[in-house]
């Protein structure tokens, strides 16, 4: 297809827009805020509700193929939009990352590990599990969160109501804080092919549930590295997957223990627009339109350093510098904890 719908309108879809447009192609953008970073670049904004089914209609209708920048569409736009127009990555994969526990049960399924979980509908649940999986342990909403949103830690049982409380009554996962020497995350992409093609395994730094550096190369084991890979390959062939995907994990003596996995551009795989011939925008727009994958070989060292609320007011220093590429995101109003863009030092 020549013209690429993209659902959201953030910074990814906004990323994923400058891609497409370097390899011709056309974007259009289905988004109900009004000045979004998305909007600036795409060739067309369709400001609309997820509810509308009219806009959804005529967004299928003026793209050929569908894409997403965020893993929480409602179901009820997602059948419109599947019964006119291909969505890639498809269903399957949106439908297990949109729920955490959902998401845990089909990645144990793999036989690929994750932190000790427990399903909590309710209070007595949560006393049940604390019996099992005890403390330090994170209870999480099952449902959208991002960026450490919809969690709470428990350092002690003492601490379970007021977690519970922080859940708002929705349903929520107990997880066993994992003790991990490192966090690291893989961008994995696979082709309409079927042809599976991974970019180098970056380091994650976390401040306050937000991601804030991402370092090539990740001080990691040749053979975690291996691992890390294979699991991922496994993953997206599971799910028949076409499209880029961010899988988080967390290094343990024990070996590699899966955090979460998100159908989409990831911001741990921002280096890669500084540090390989094809980043990771062009190679999903590349697996979502039909081409081949490109080459994501890593050329060069890279830290990935978010800019977030005020740190944005740095900018002007880090632009002279040697190695430093700025990428912002236009977006007006700085709000703490709000991605406003992003640097990649390189070397
Ligand atoms: P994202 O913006 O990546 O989607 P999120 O809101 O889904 O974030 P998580 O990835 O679940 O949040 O958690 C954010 C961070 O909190 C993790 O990267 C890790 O640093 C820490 N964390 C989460 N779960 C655990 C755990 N079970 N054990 C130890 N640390 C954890
Ligand atoms: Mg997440
Ligand atoms: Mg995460």
């Amino acid at each position: 297809g020549s013209t690429i719908g993209i659902l959201g309108g953030g910074q990814l879809g906004r990323m994923l827009s400058v891609a497409a447009a370097r390899l011709g192609l056309k974007t259009v953008i289905f988004e109900p805020g009004g000045d979004c970073p998305a909007s600036h670049v795409a060739n067309y904004h369709l400001q609309a509700e997820y509810t509308d089914k009219d806009a959804l209609r005529r967004f299928a209708d003026s793209v050929d193929v569908i894409t997403y920048e965020f893993e929480n569409i409602p179901t009820s736009a997602l059948d419109i939009l599947e019964s006119l127009k291909p969505i890639r990555p498809g269903r399957e994969a949106l439908r297990i990352s949109q729920d955490r526990l959902t998401e845990k049960e089909f990645l144990t399924s793999l036989g690929l590990s994750v932190a000790p979980y427990a399903d909590i509908p309710d209070a007595a649940a949560l006393e049940a599990a604390l019996g099992t999986i005890g403390t330090p342990s994170i209870l999480k909403t099952r449902r959208f969160g991002y960026d450490g949103k919809g969690q709470a830690r428990l350092m002690s049982p003492a601490d379970a109501p007021a977690a519970l409380v922080a859940m708002n009554g929705t349903p929520a996962v107990l997880e066993g804080f994992v003790d991990f020497t490192a966090e690291v995350s893989i961008i994995a992409a696979r082709g309409l092919d079927g042809s599976v093609s991974c970019y180098d395994p970056g380091e994650n730094v976390h401040r306050e549930g937000i991601l804030r550096t991402t370092t090539v190369p990740a001080s990691l084991s040749a053979a975690l590295r291996t691992d890390a890979v294979l699991l991922a390959a496994k993953v997206l062939n599971a799910l028949d997957y076409v499209g880029v995907m961010g899988v988080e994990l967390f290094v343990t003596p024990g070996g590699l223990i899966v955090n979460e996995i998100a159908p989409r551009v990831h911001n741990s795989g921002h280096w890669t627009q500084n540090g390989c011939v094809v980043d990771q925008f062009e190679q999903h727009v590349r697996a979502v339109a039909g081409w081949p994958l490109g080459d994501g070989s890593r050329y060069a060292d890279v830290v990935m350093e978010n800019l977030i609320g005020e740190d944005v007011e740095r900018v002007a220093g880090l632009a002279g510098e040697r190695g430093v590429a700025v990428h912002l995101y236009g977006k007006g109003e700085v709000k703490a904890g709000r991605k406003m863009g992003h640097v990649n030092k390189v070397g």
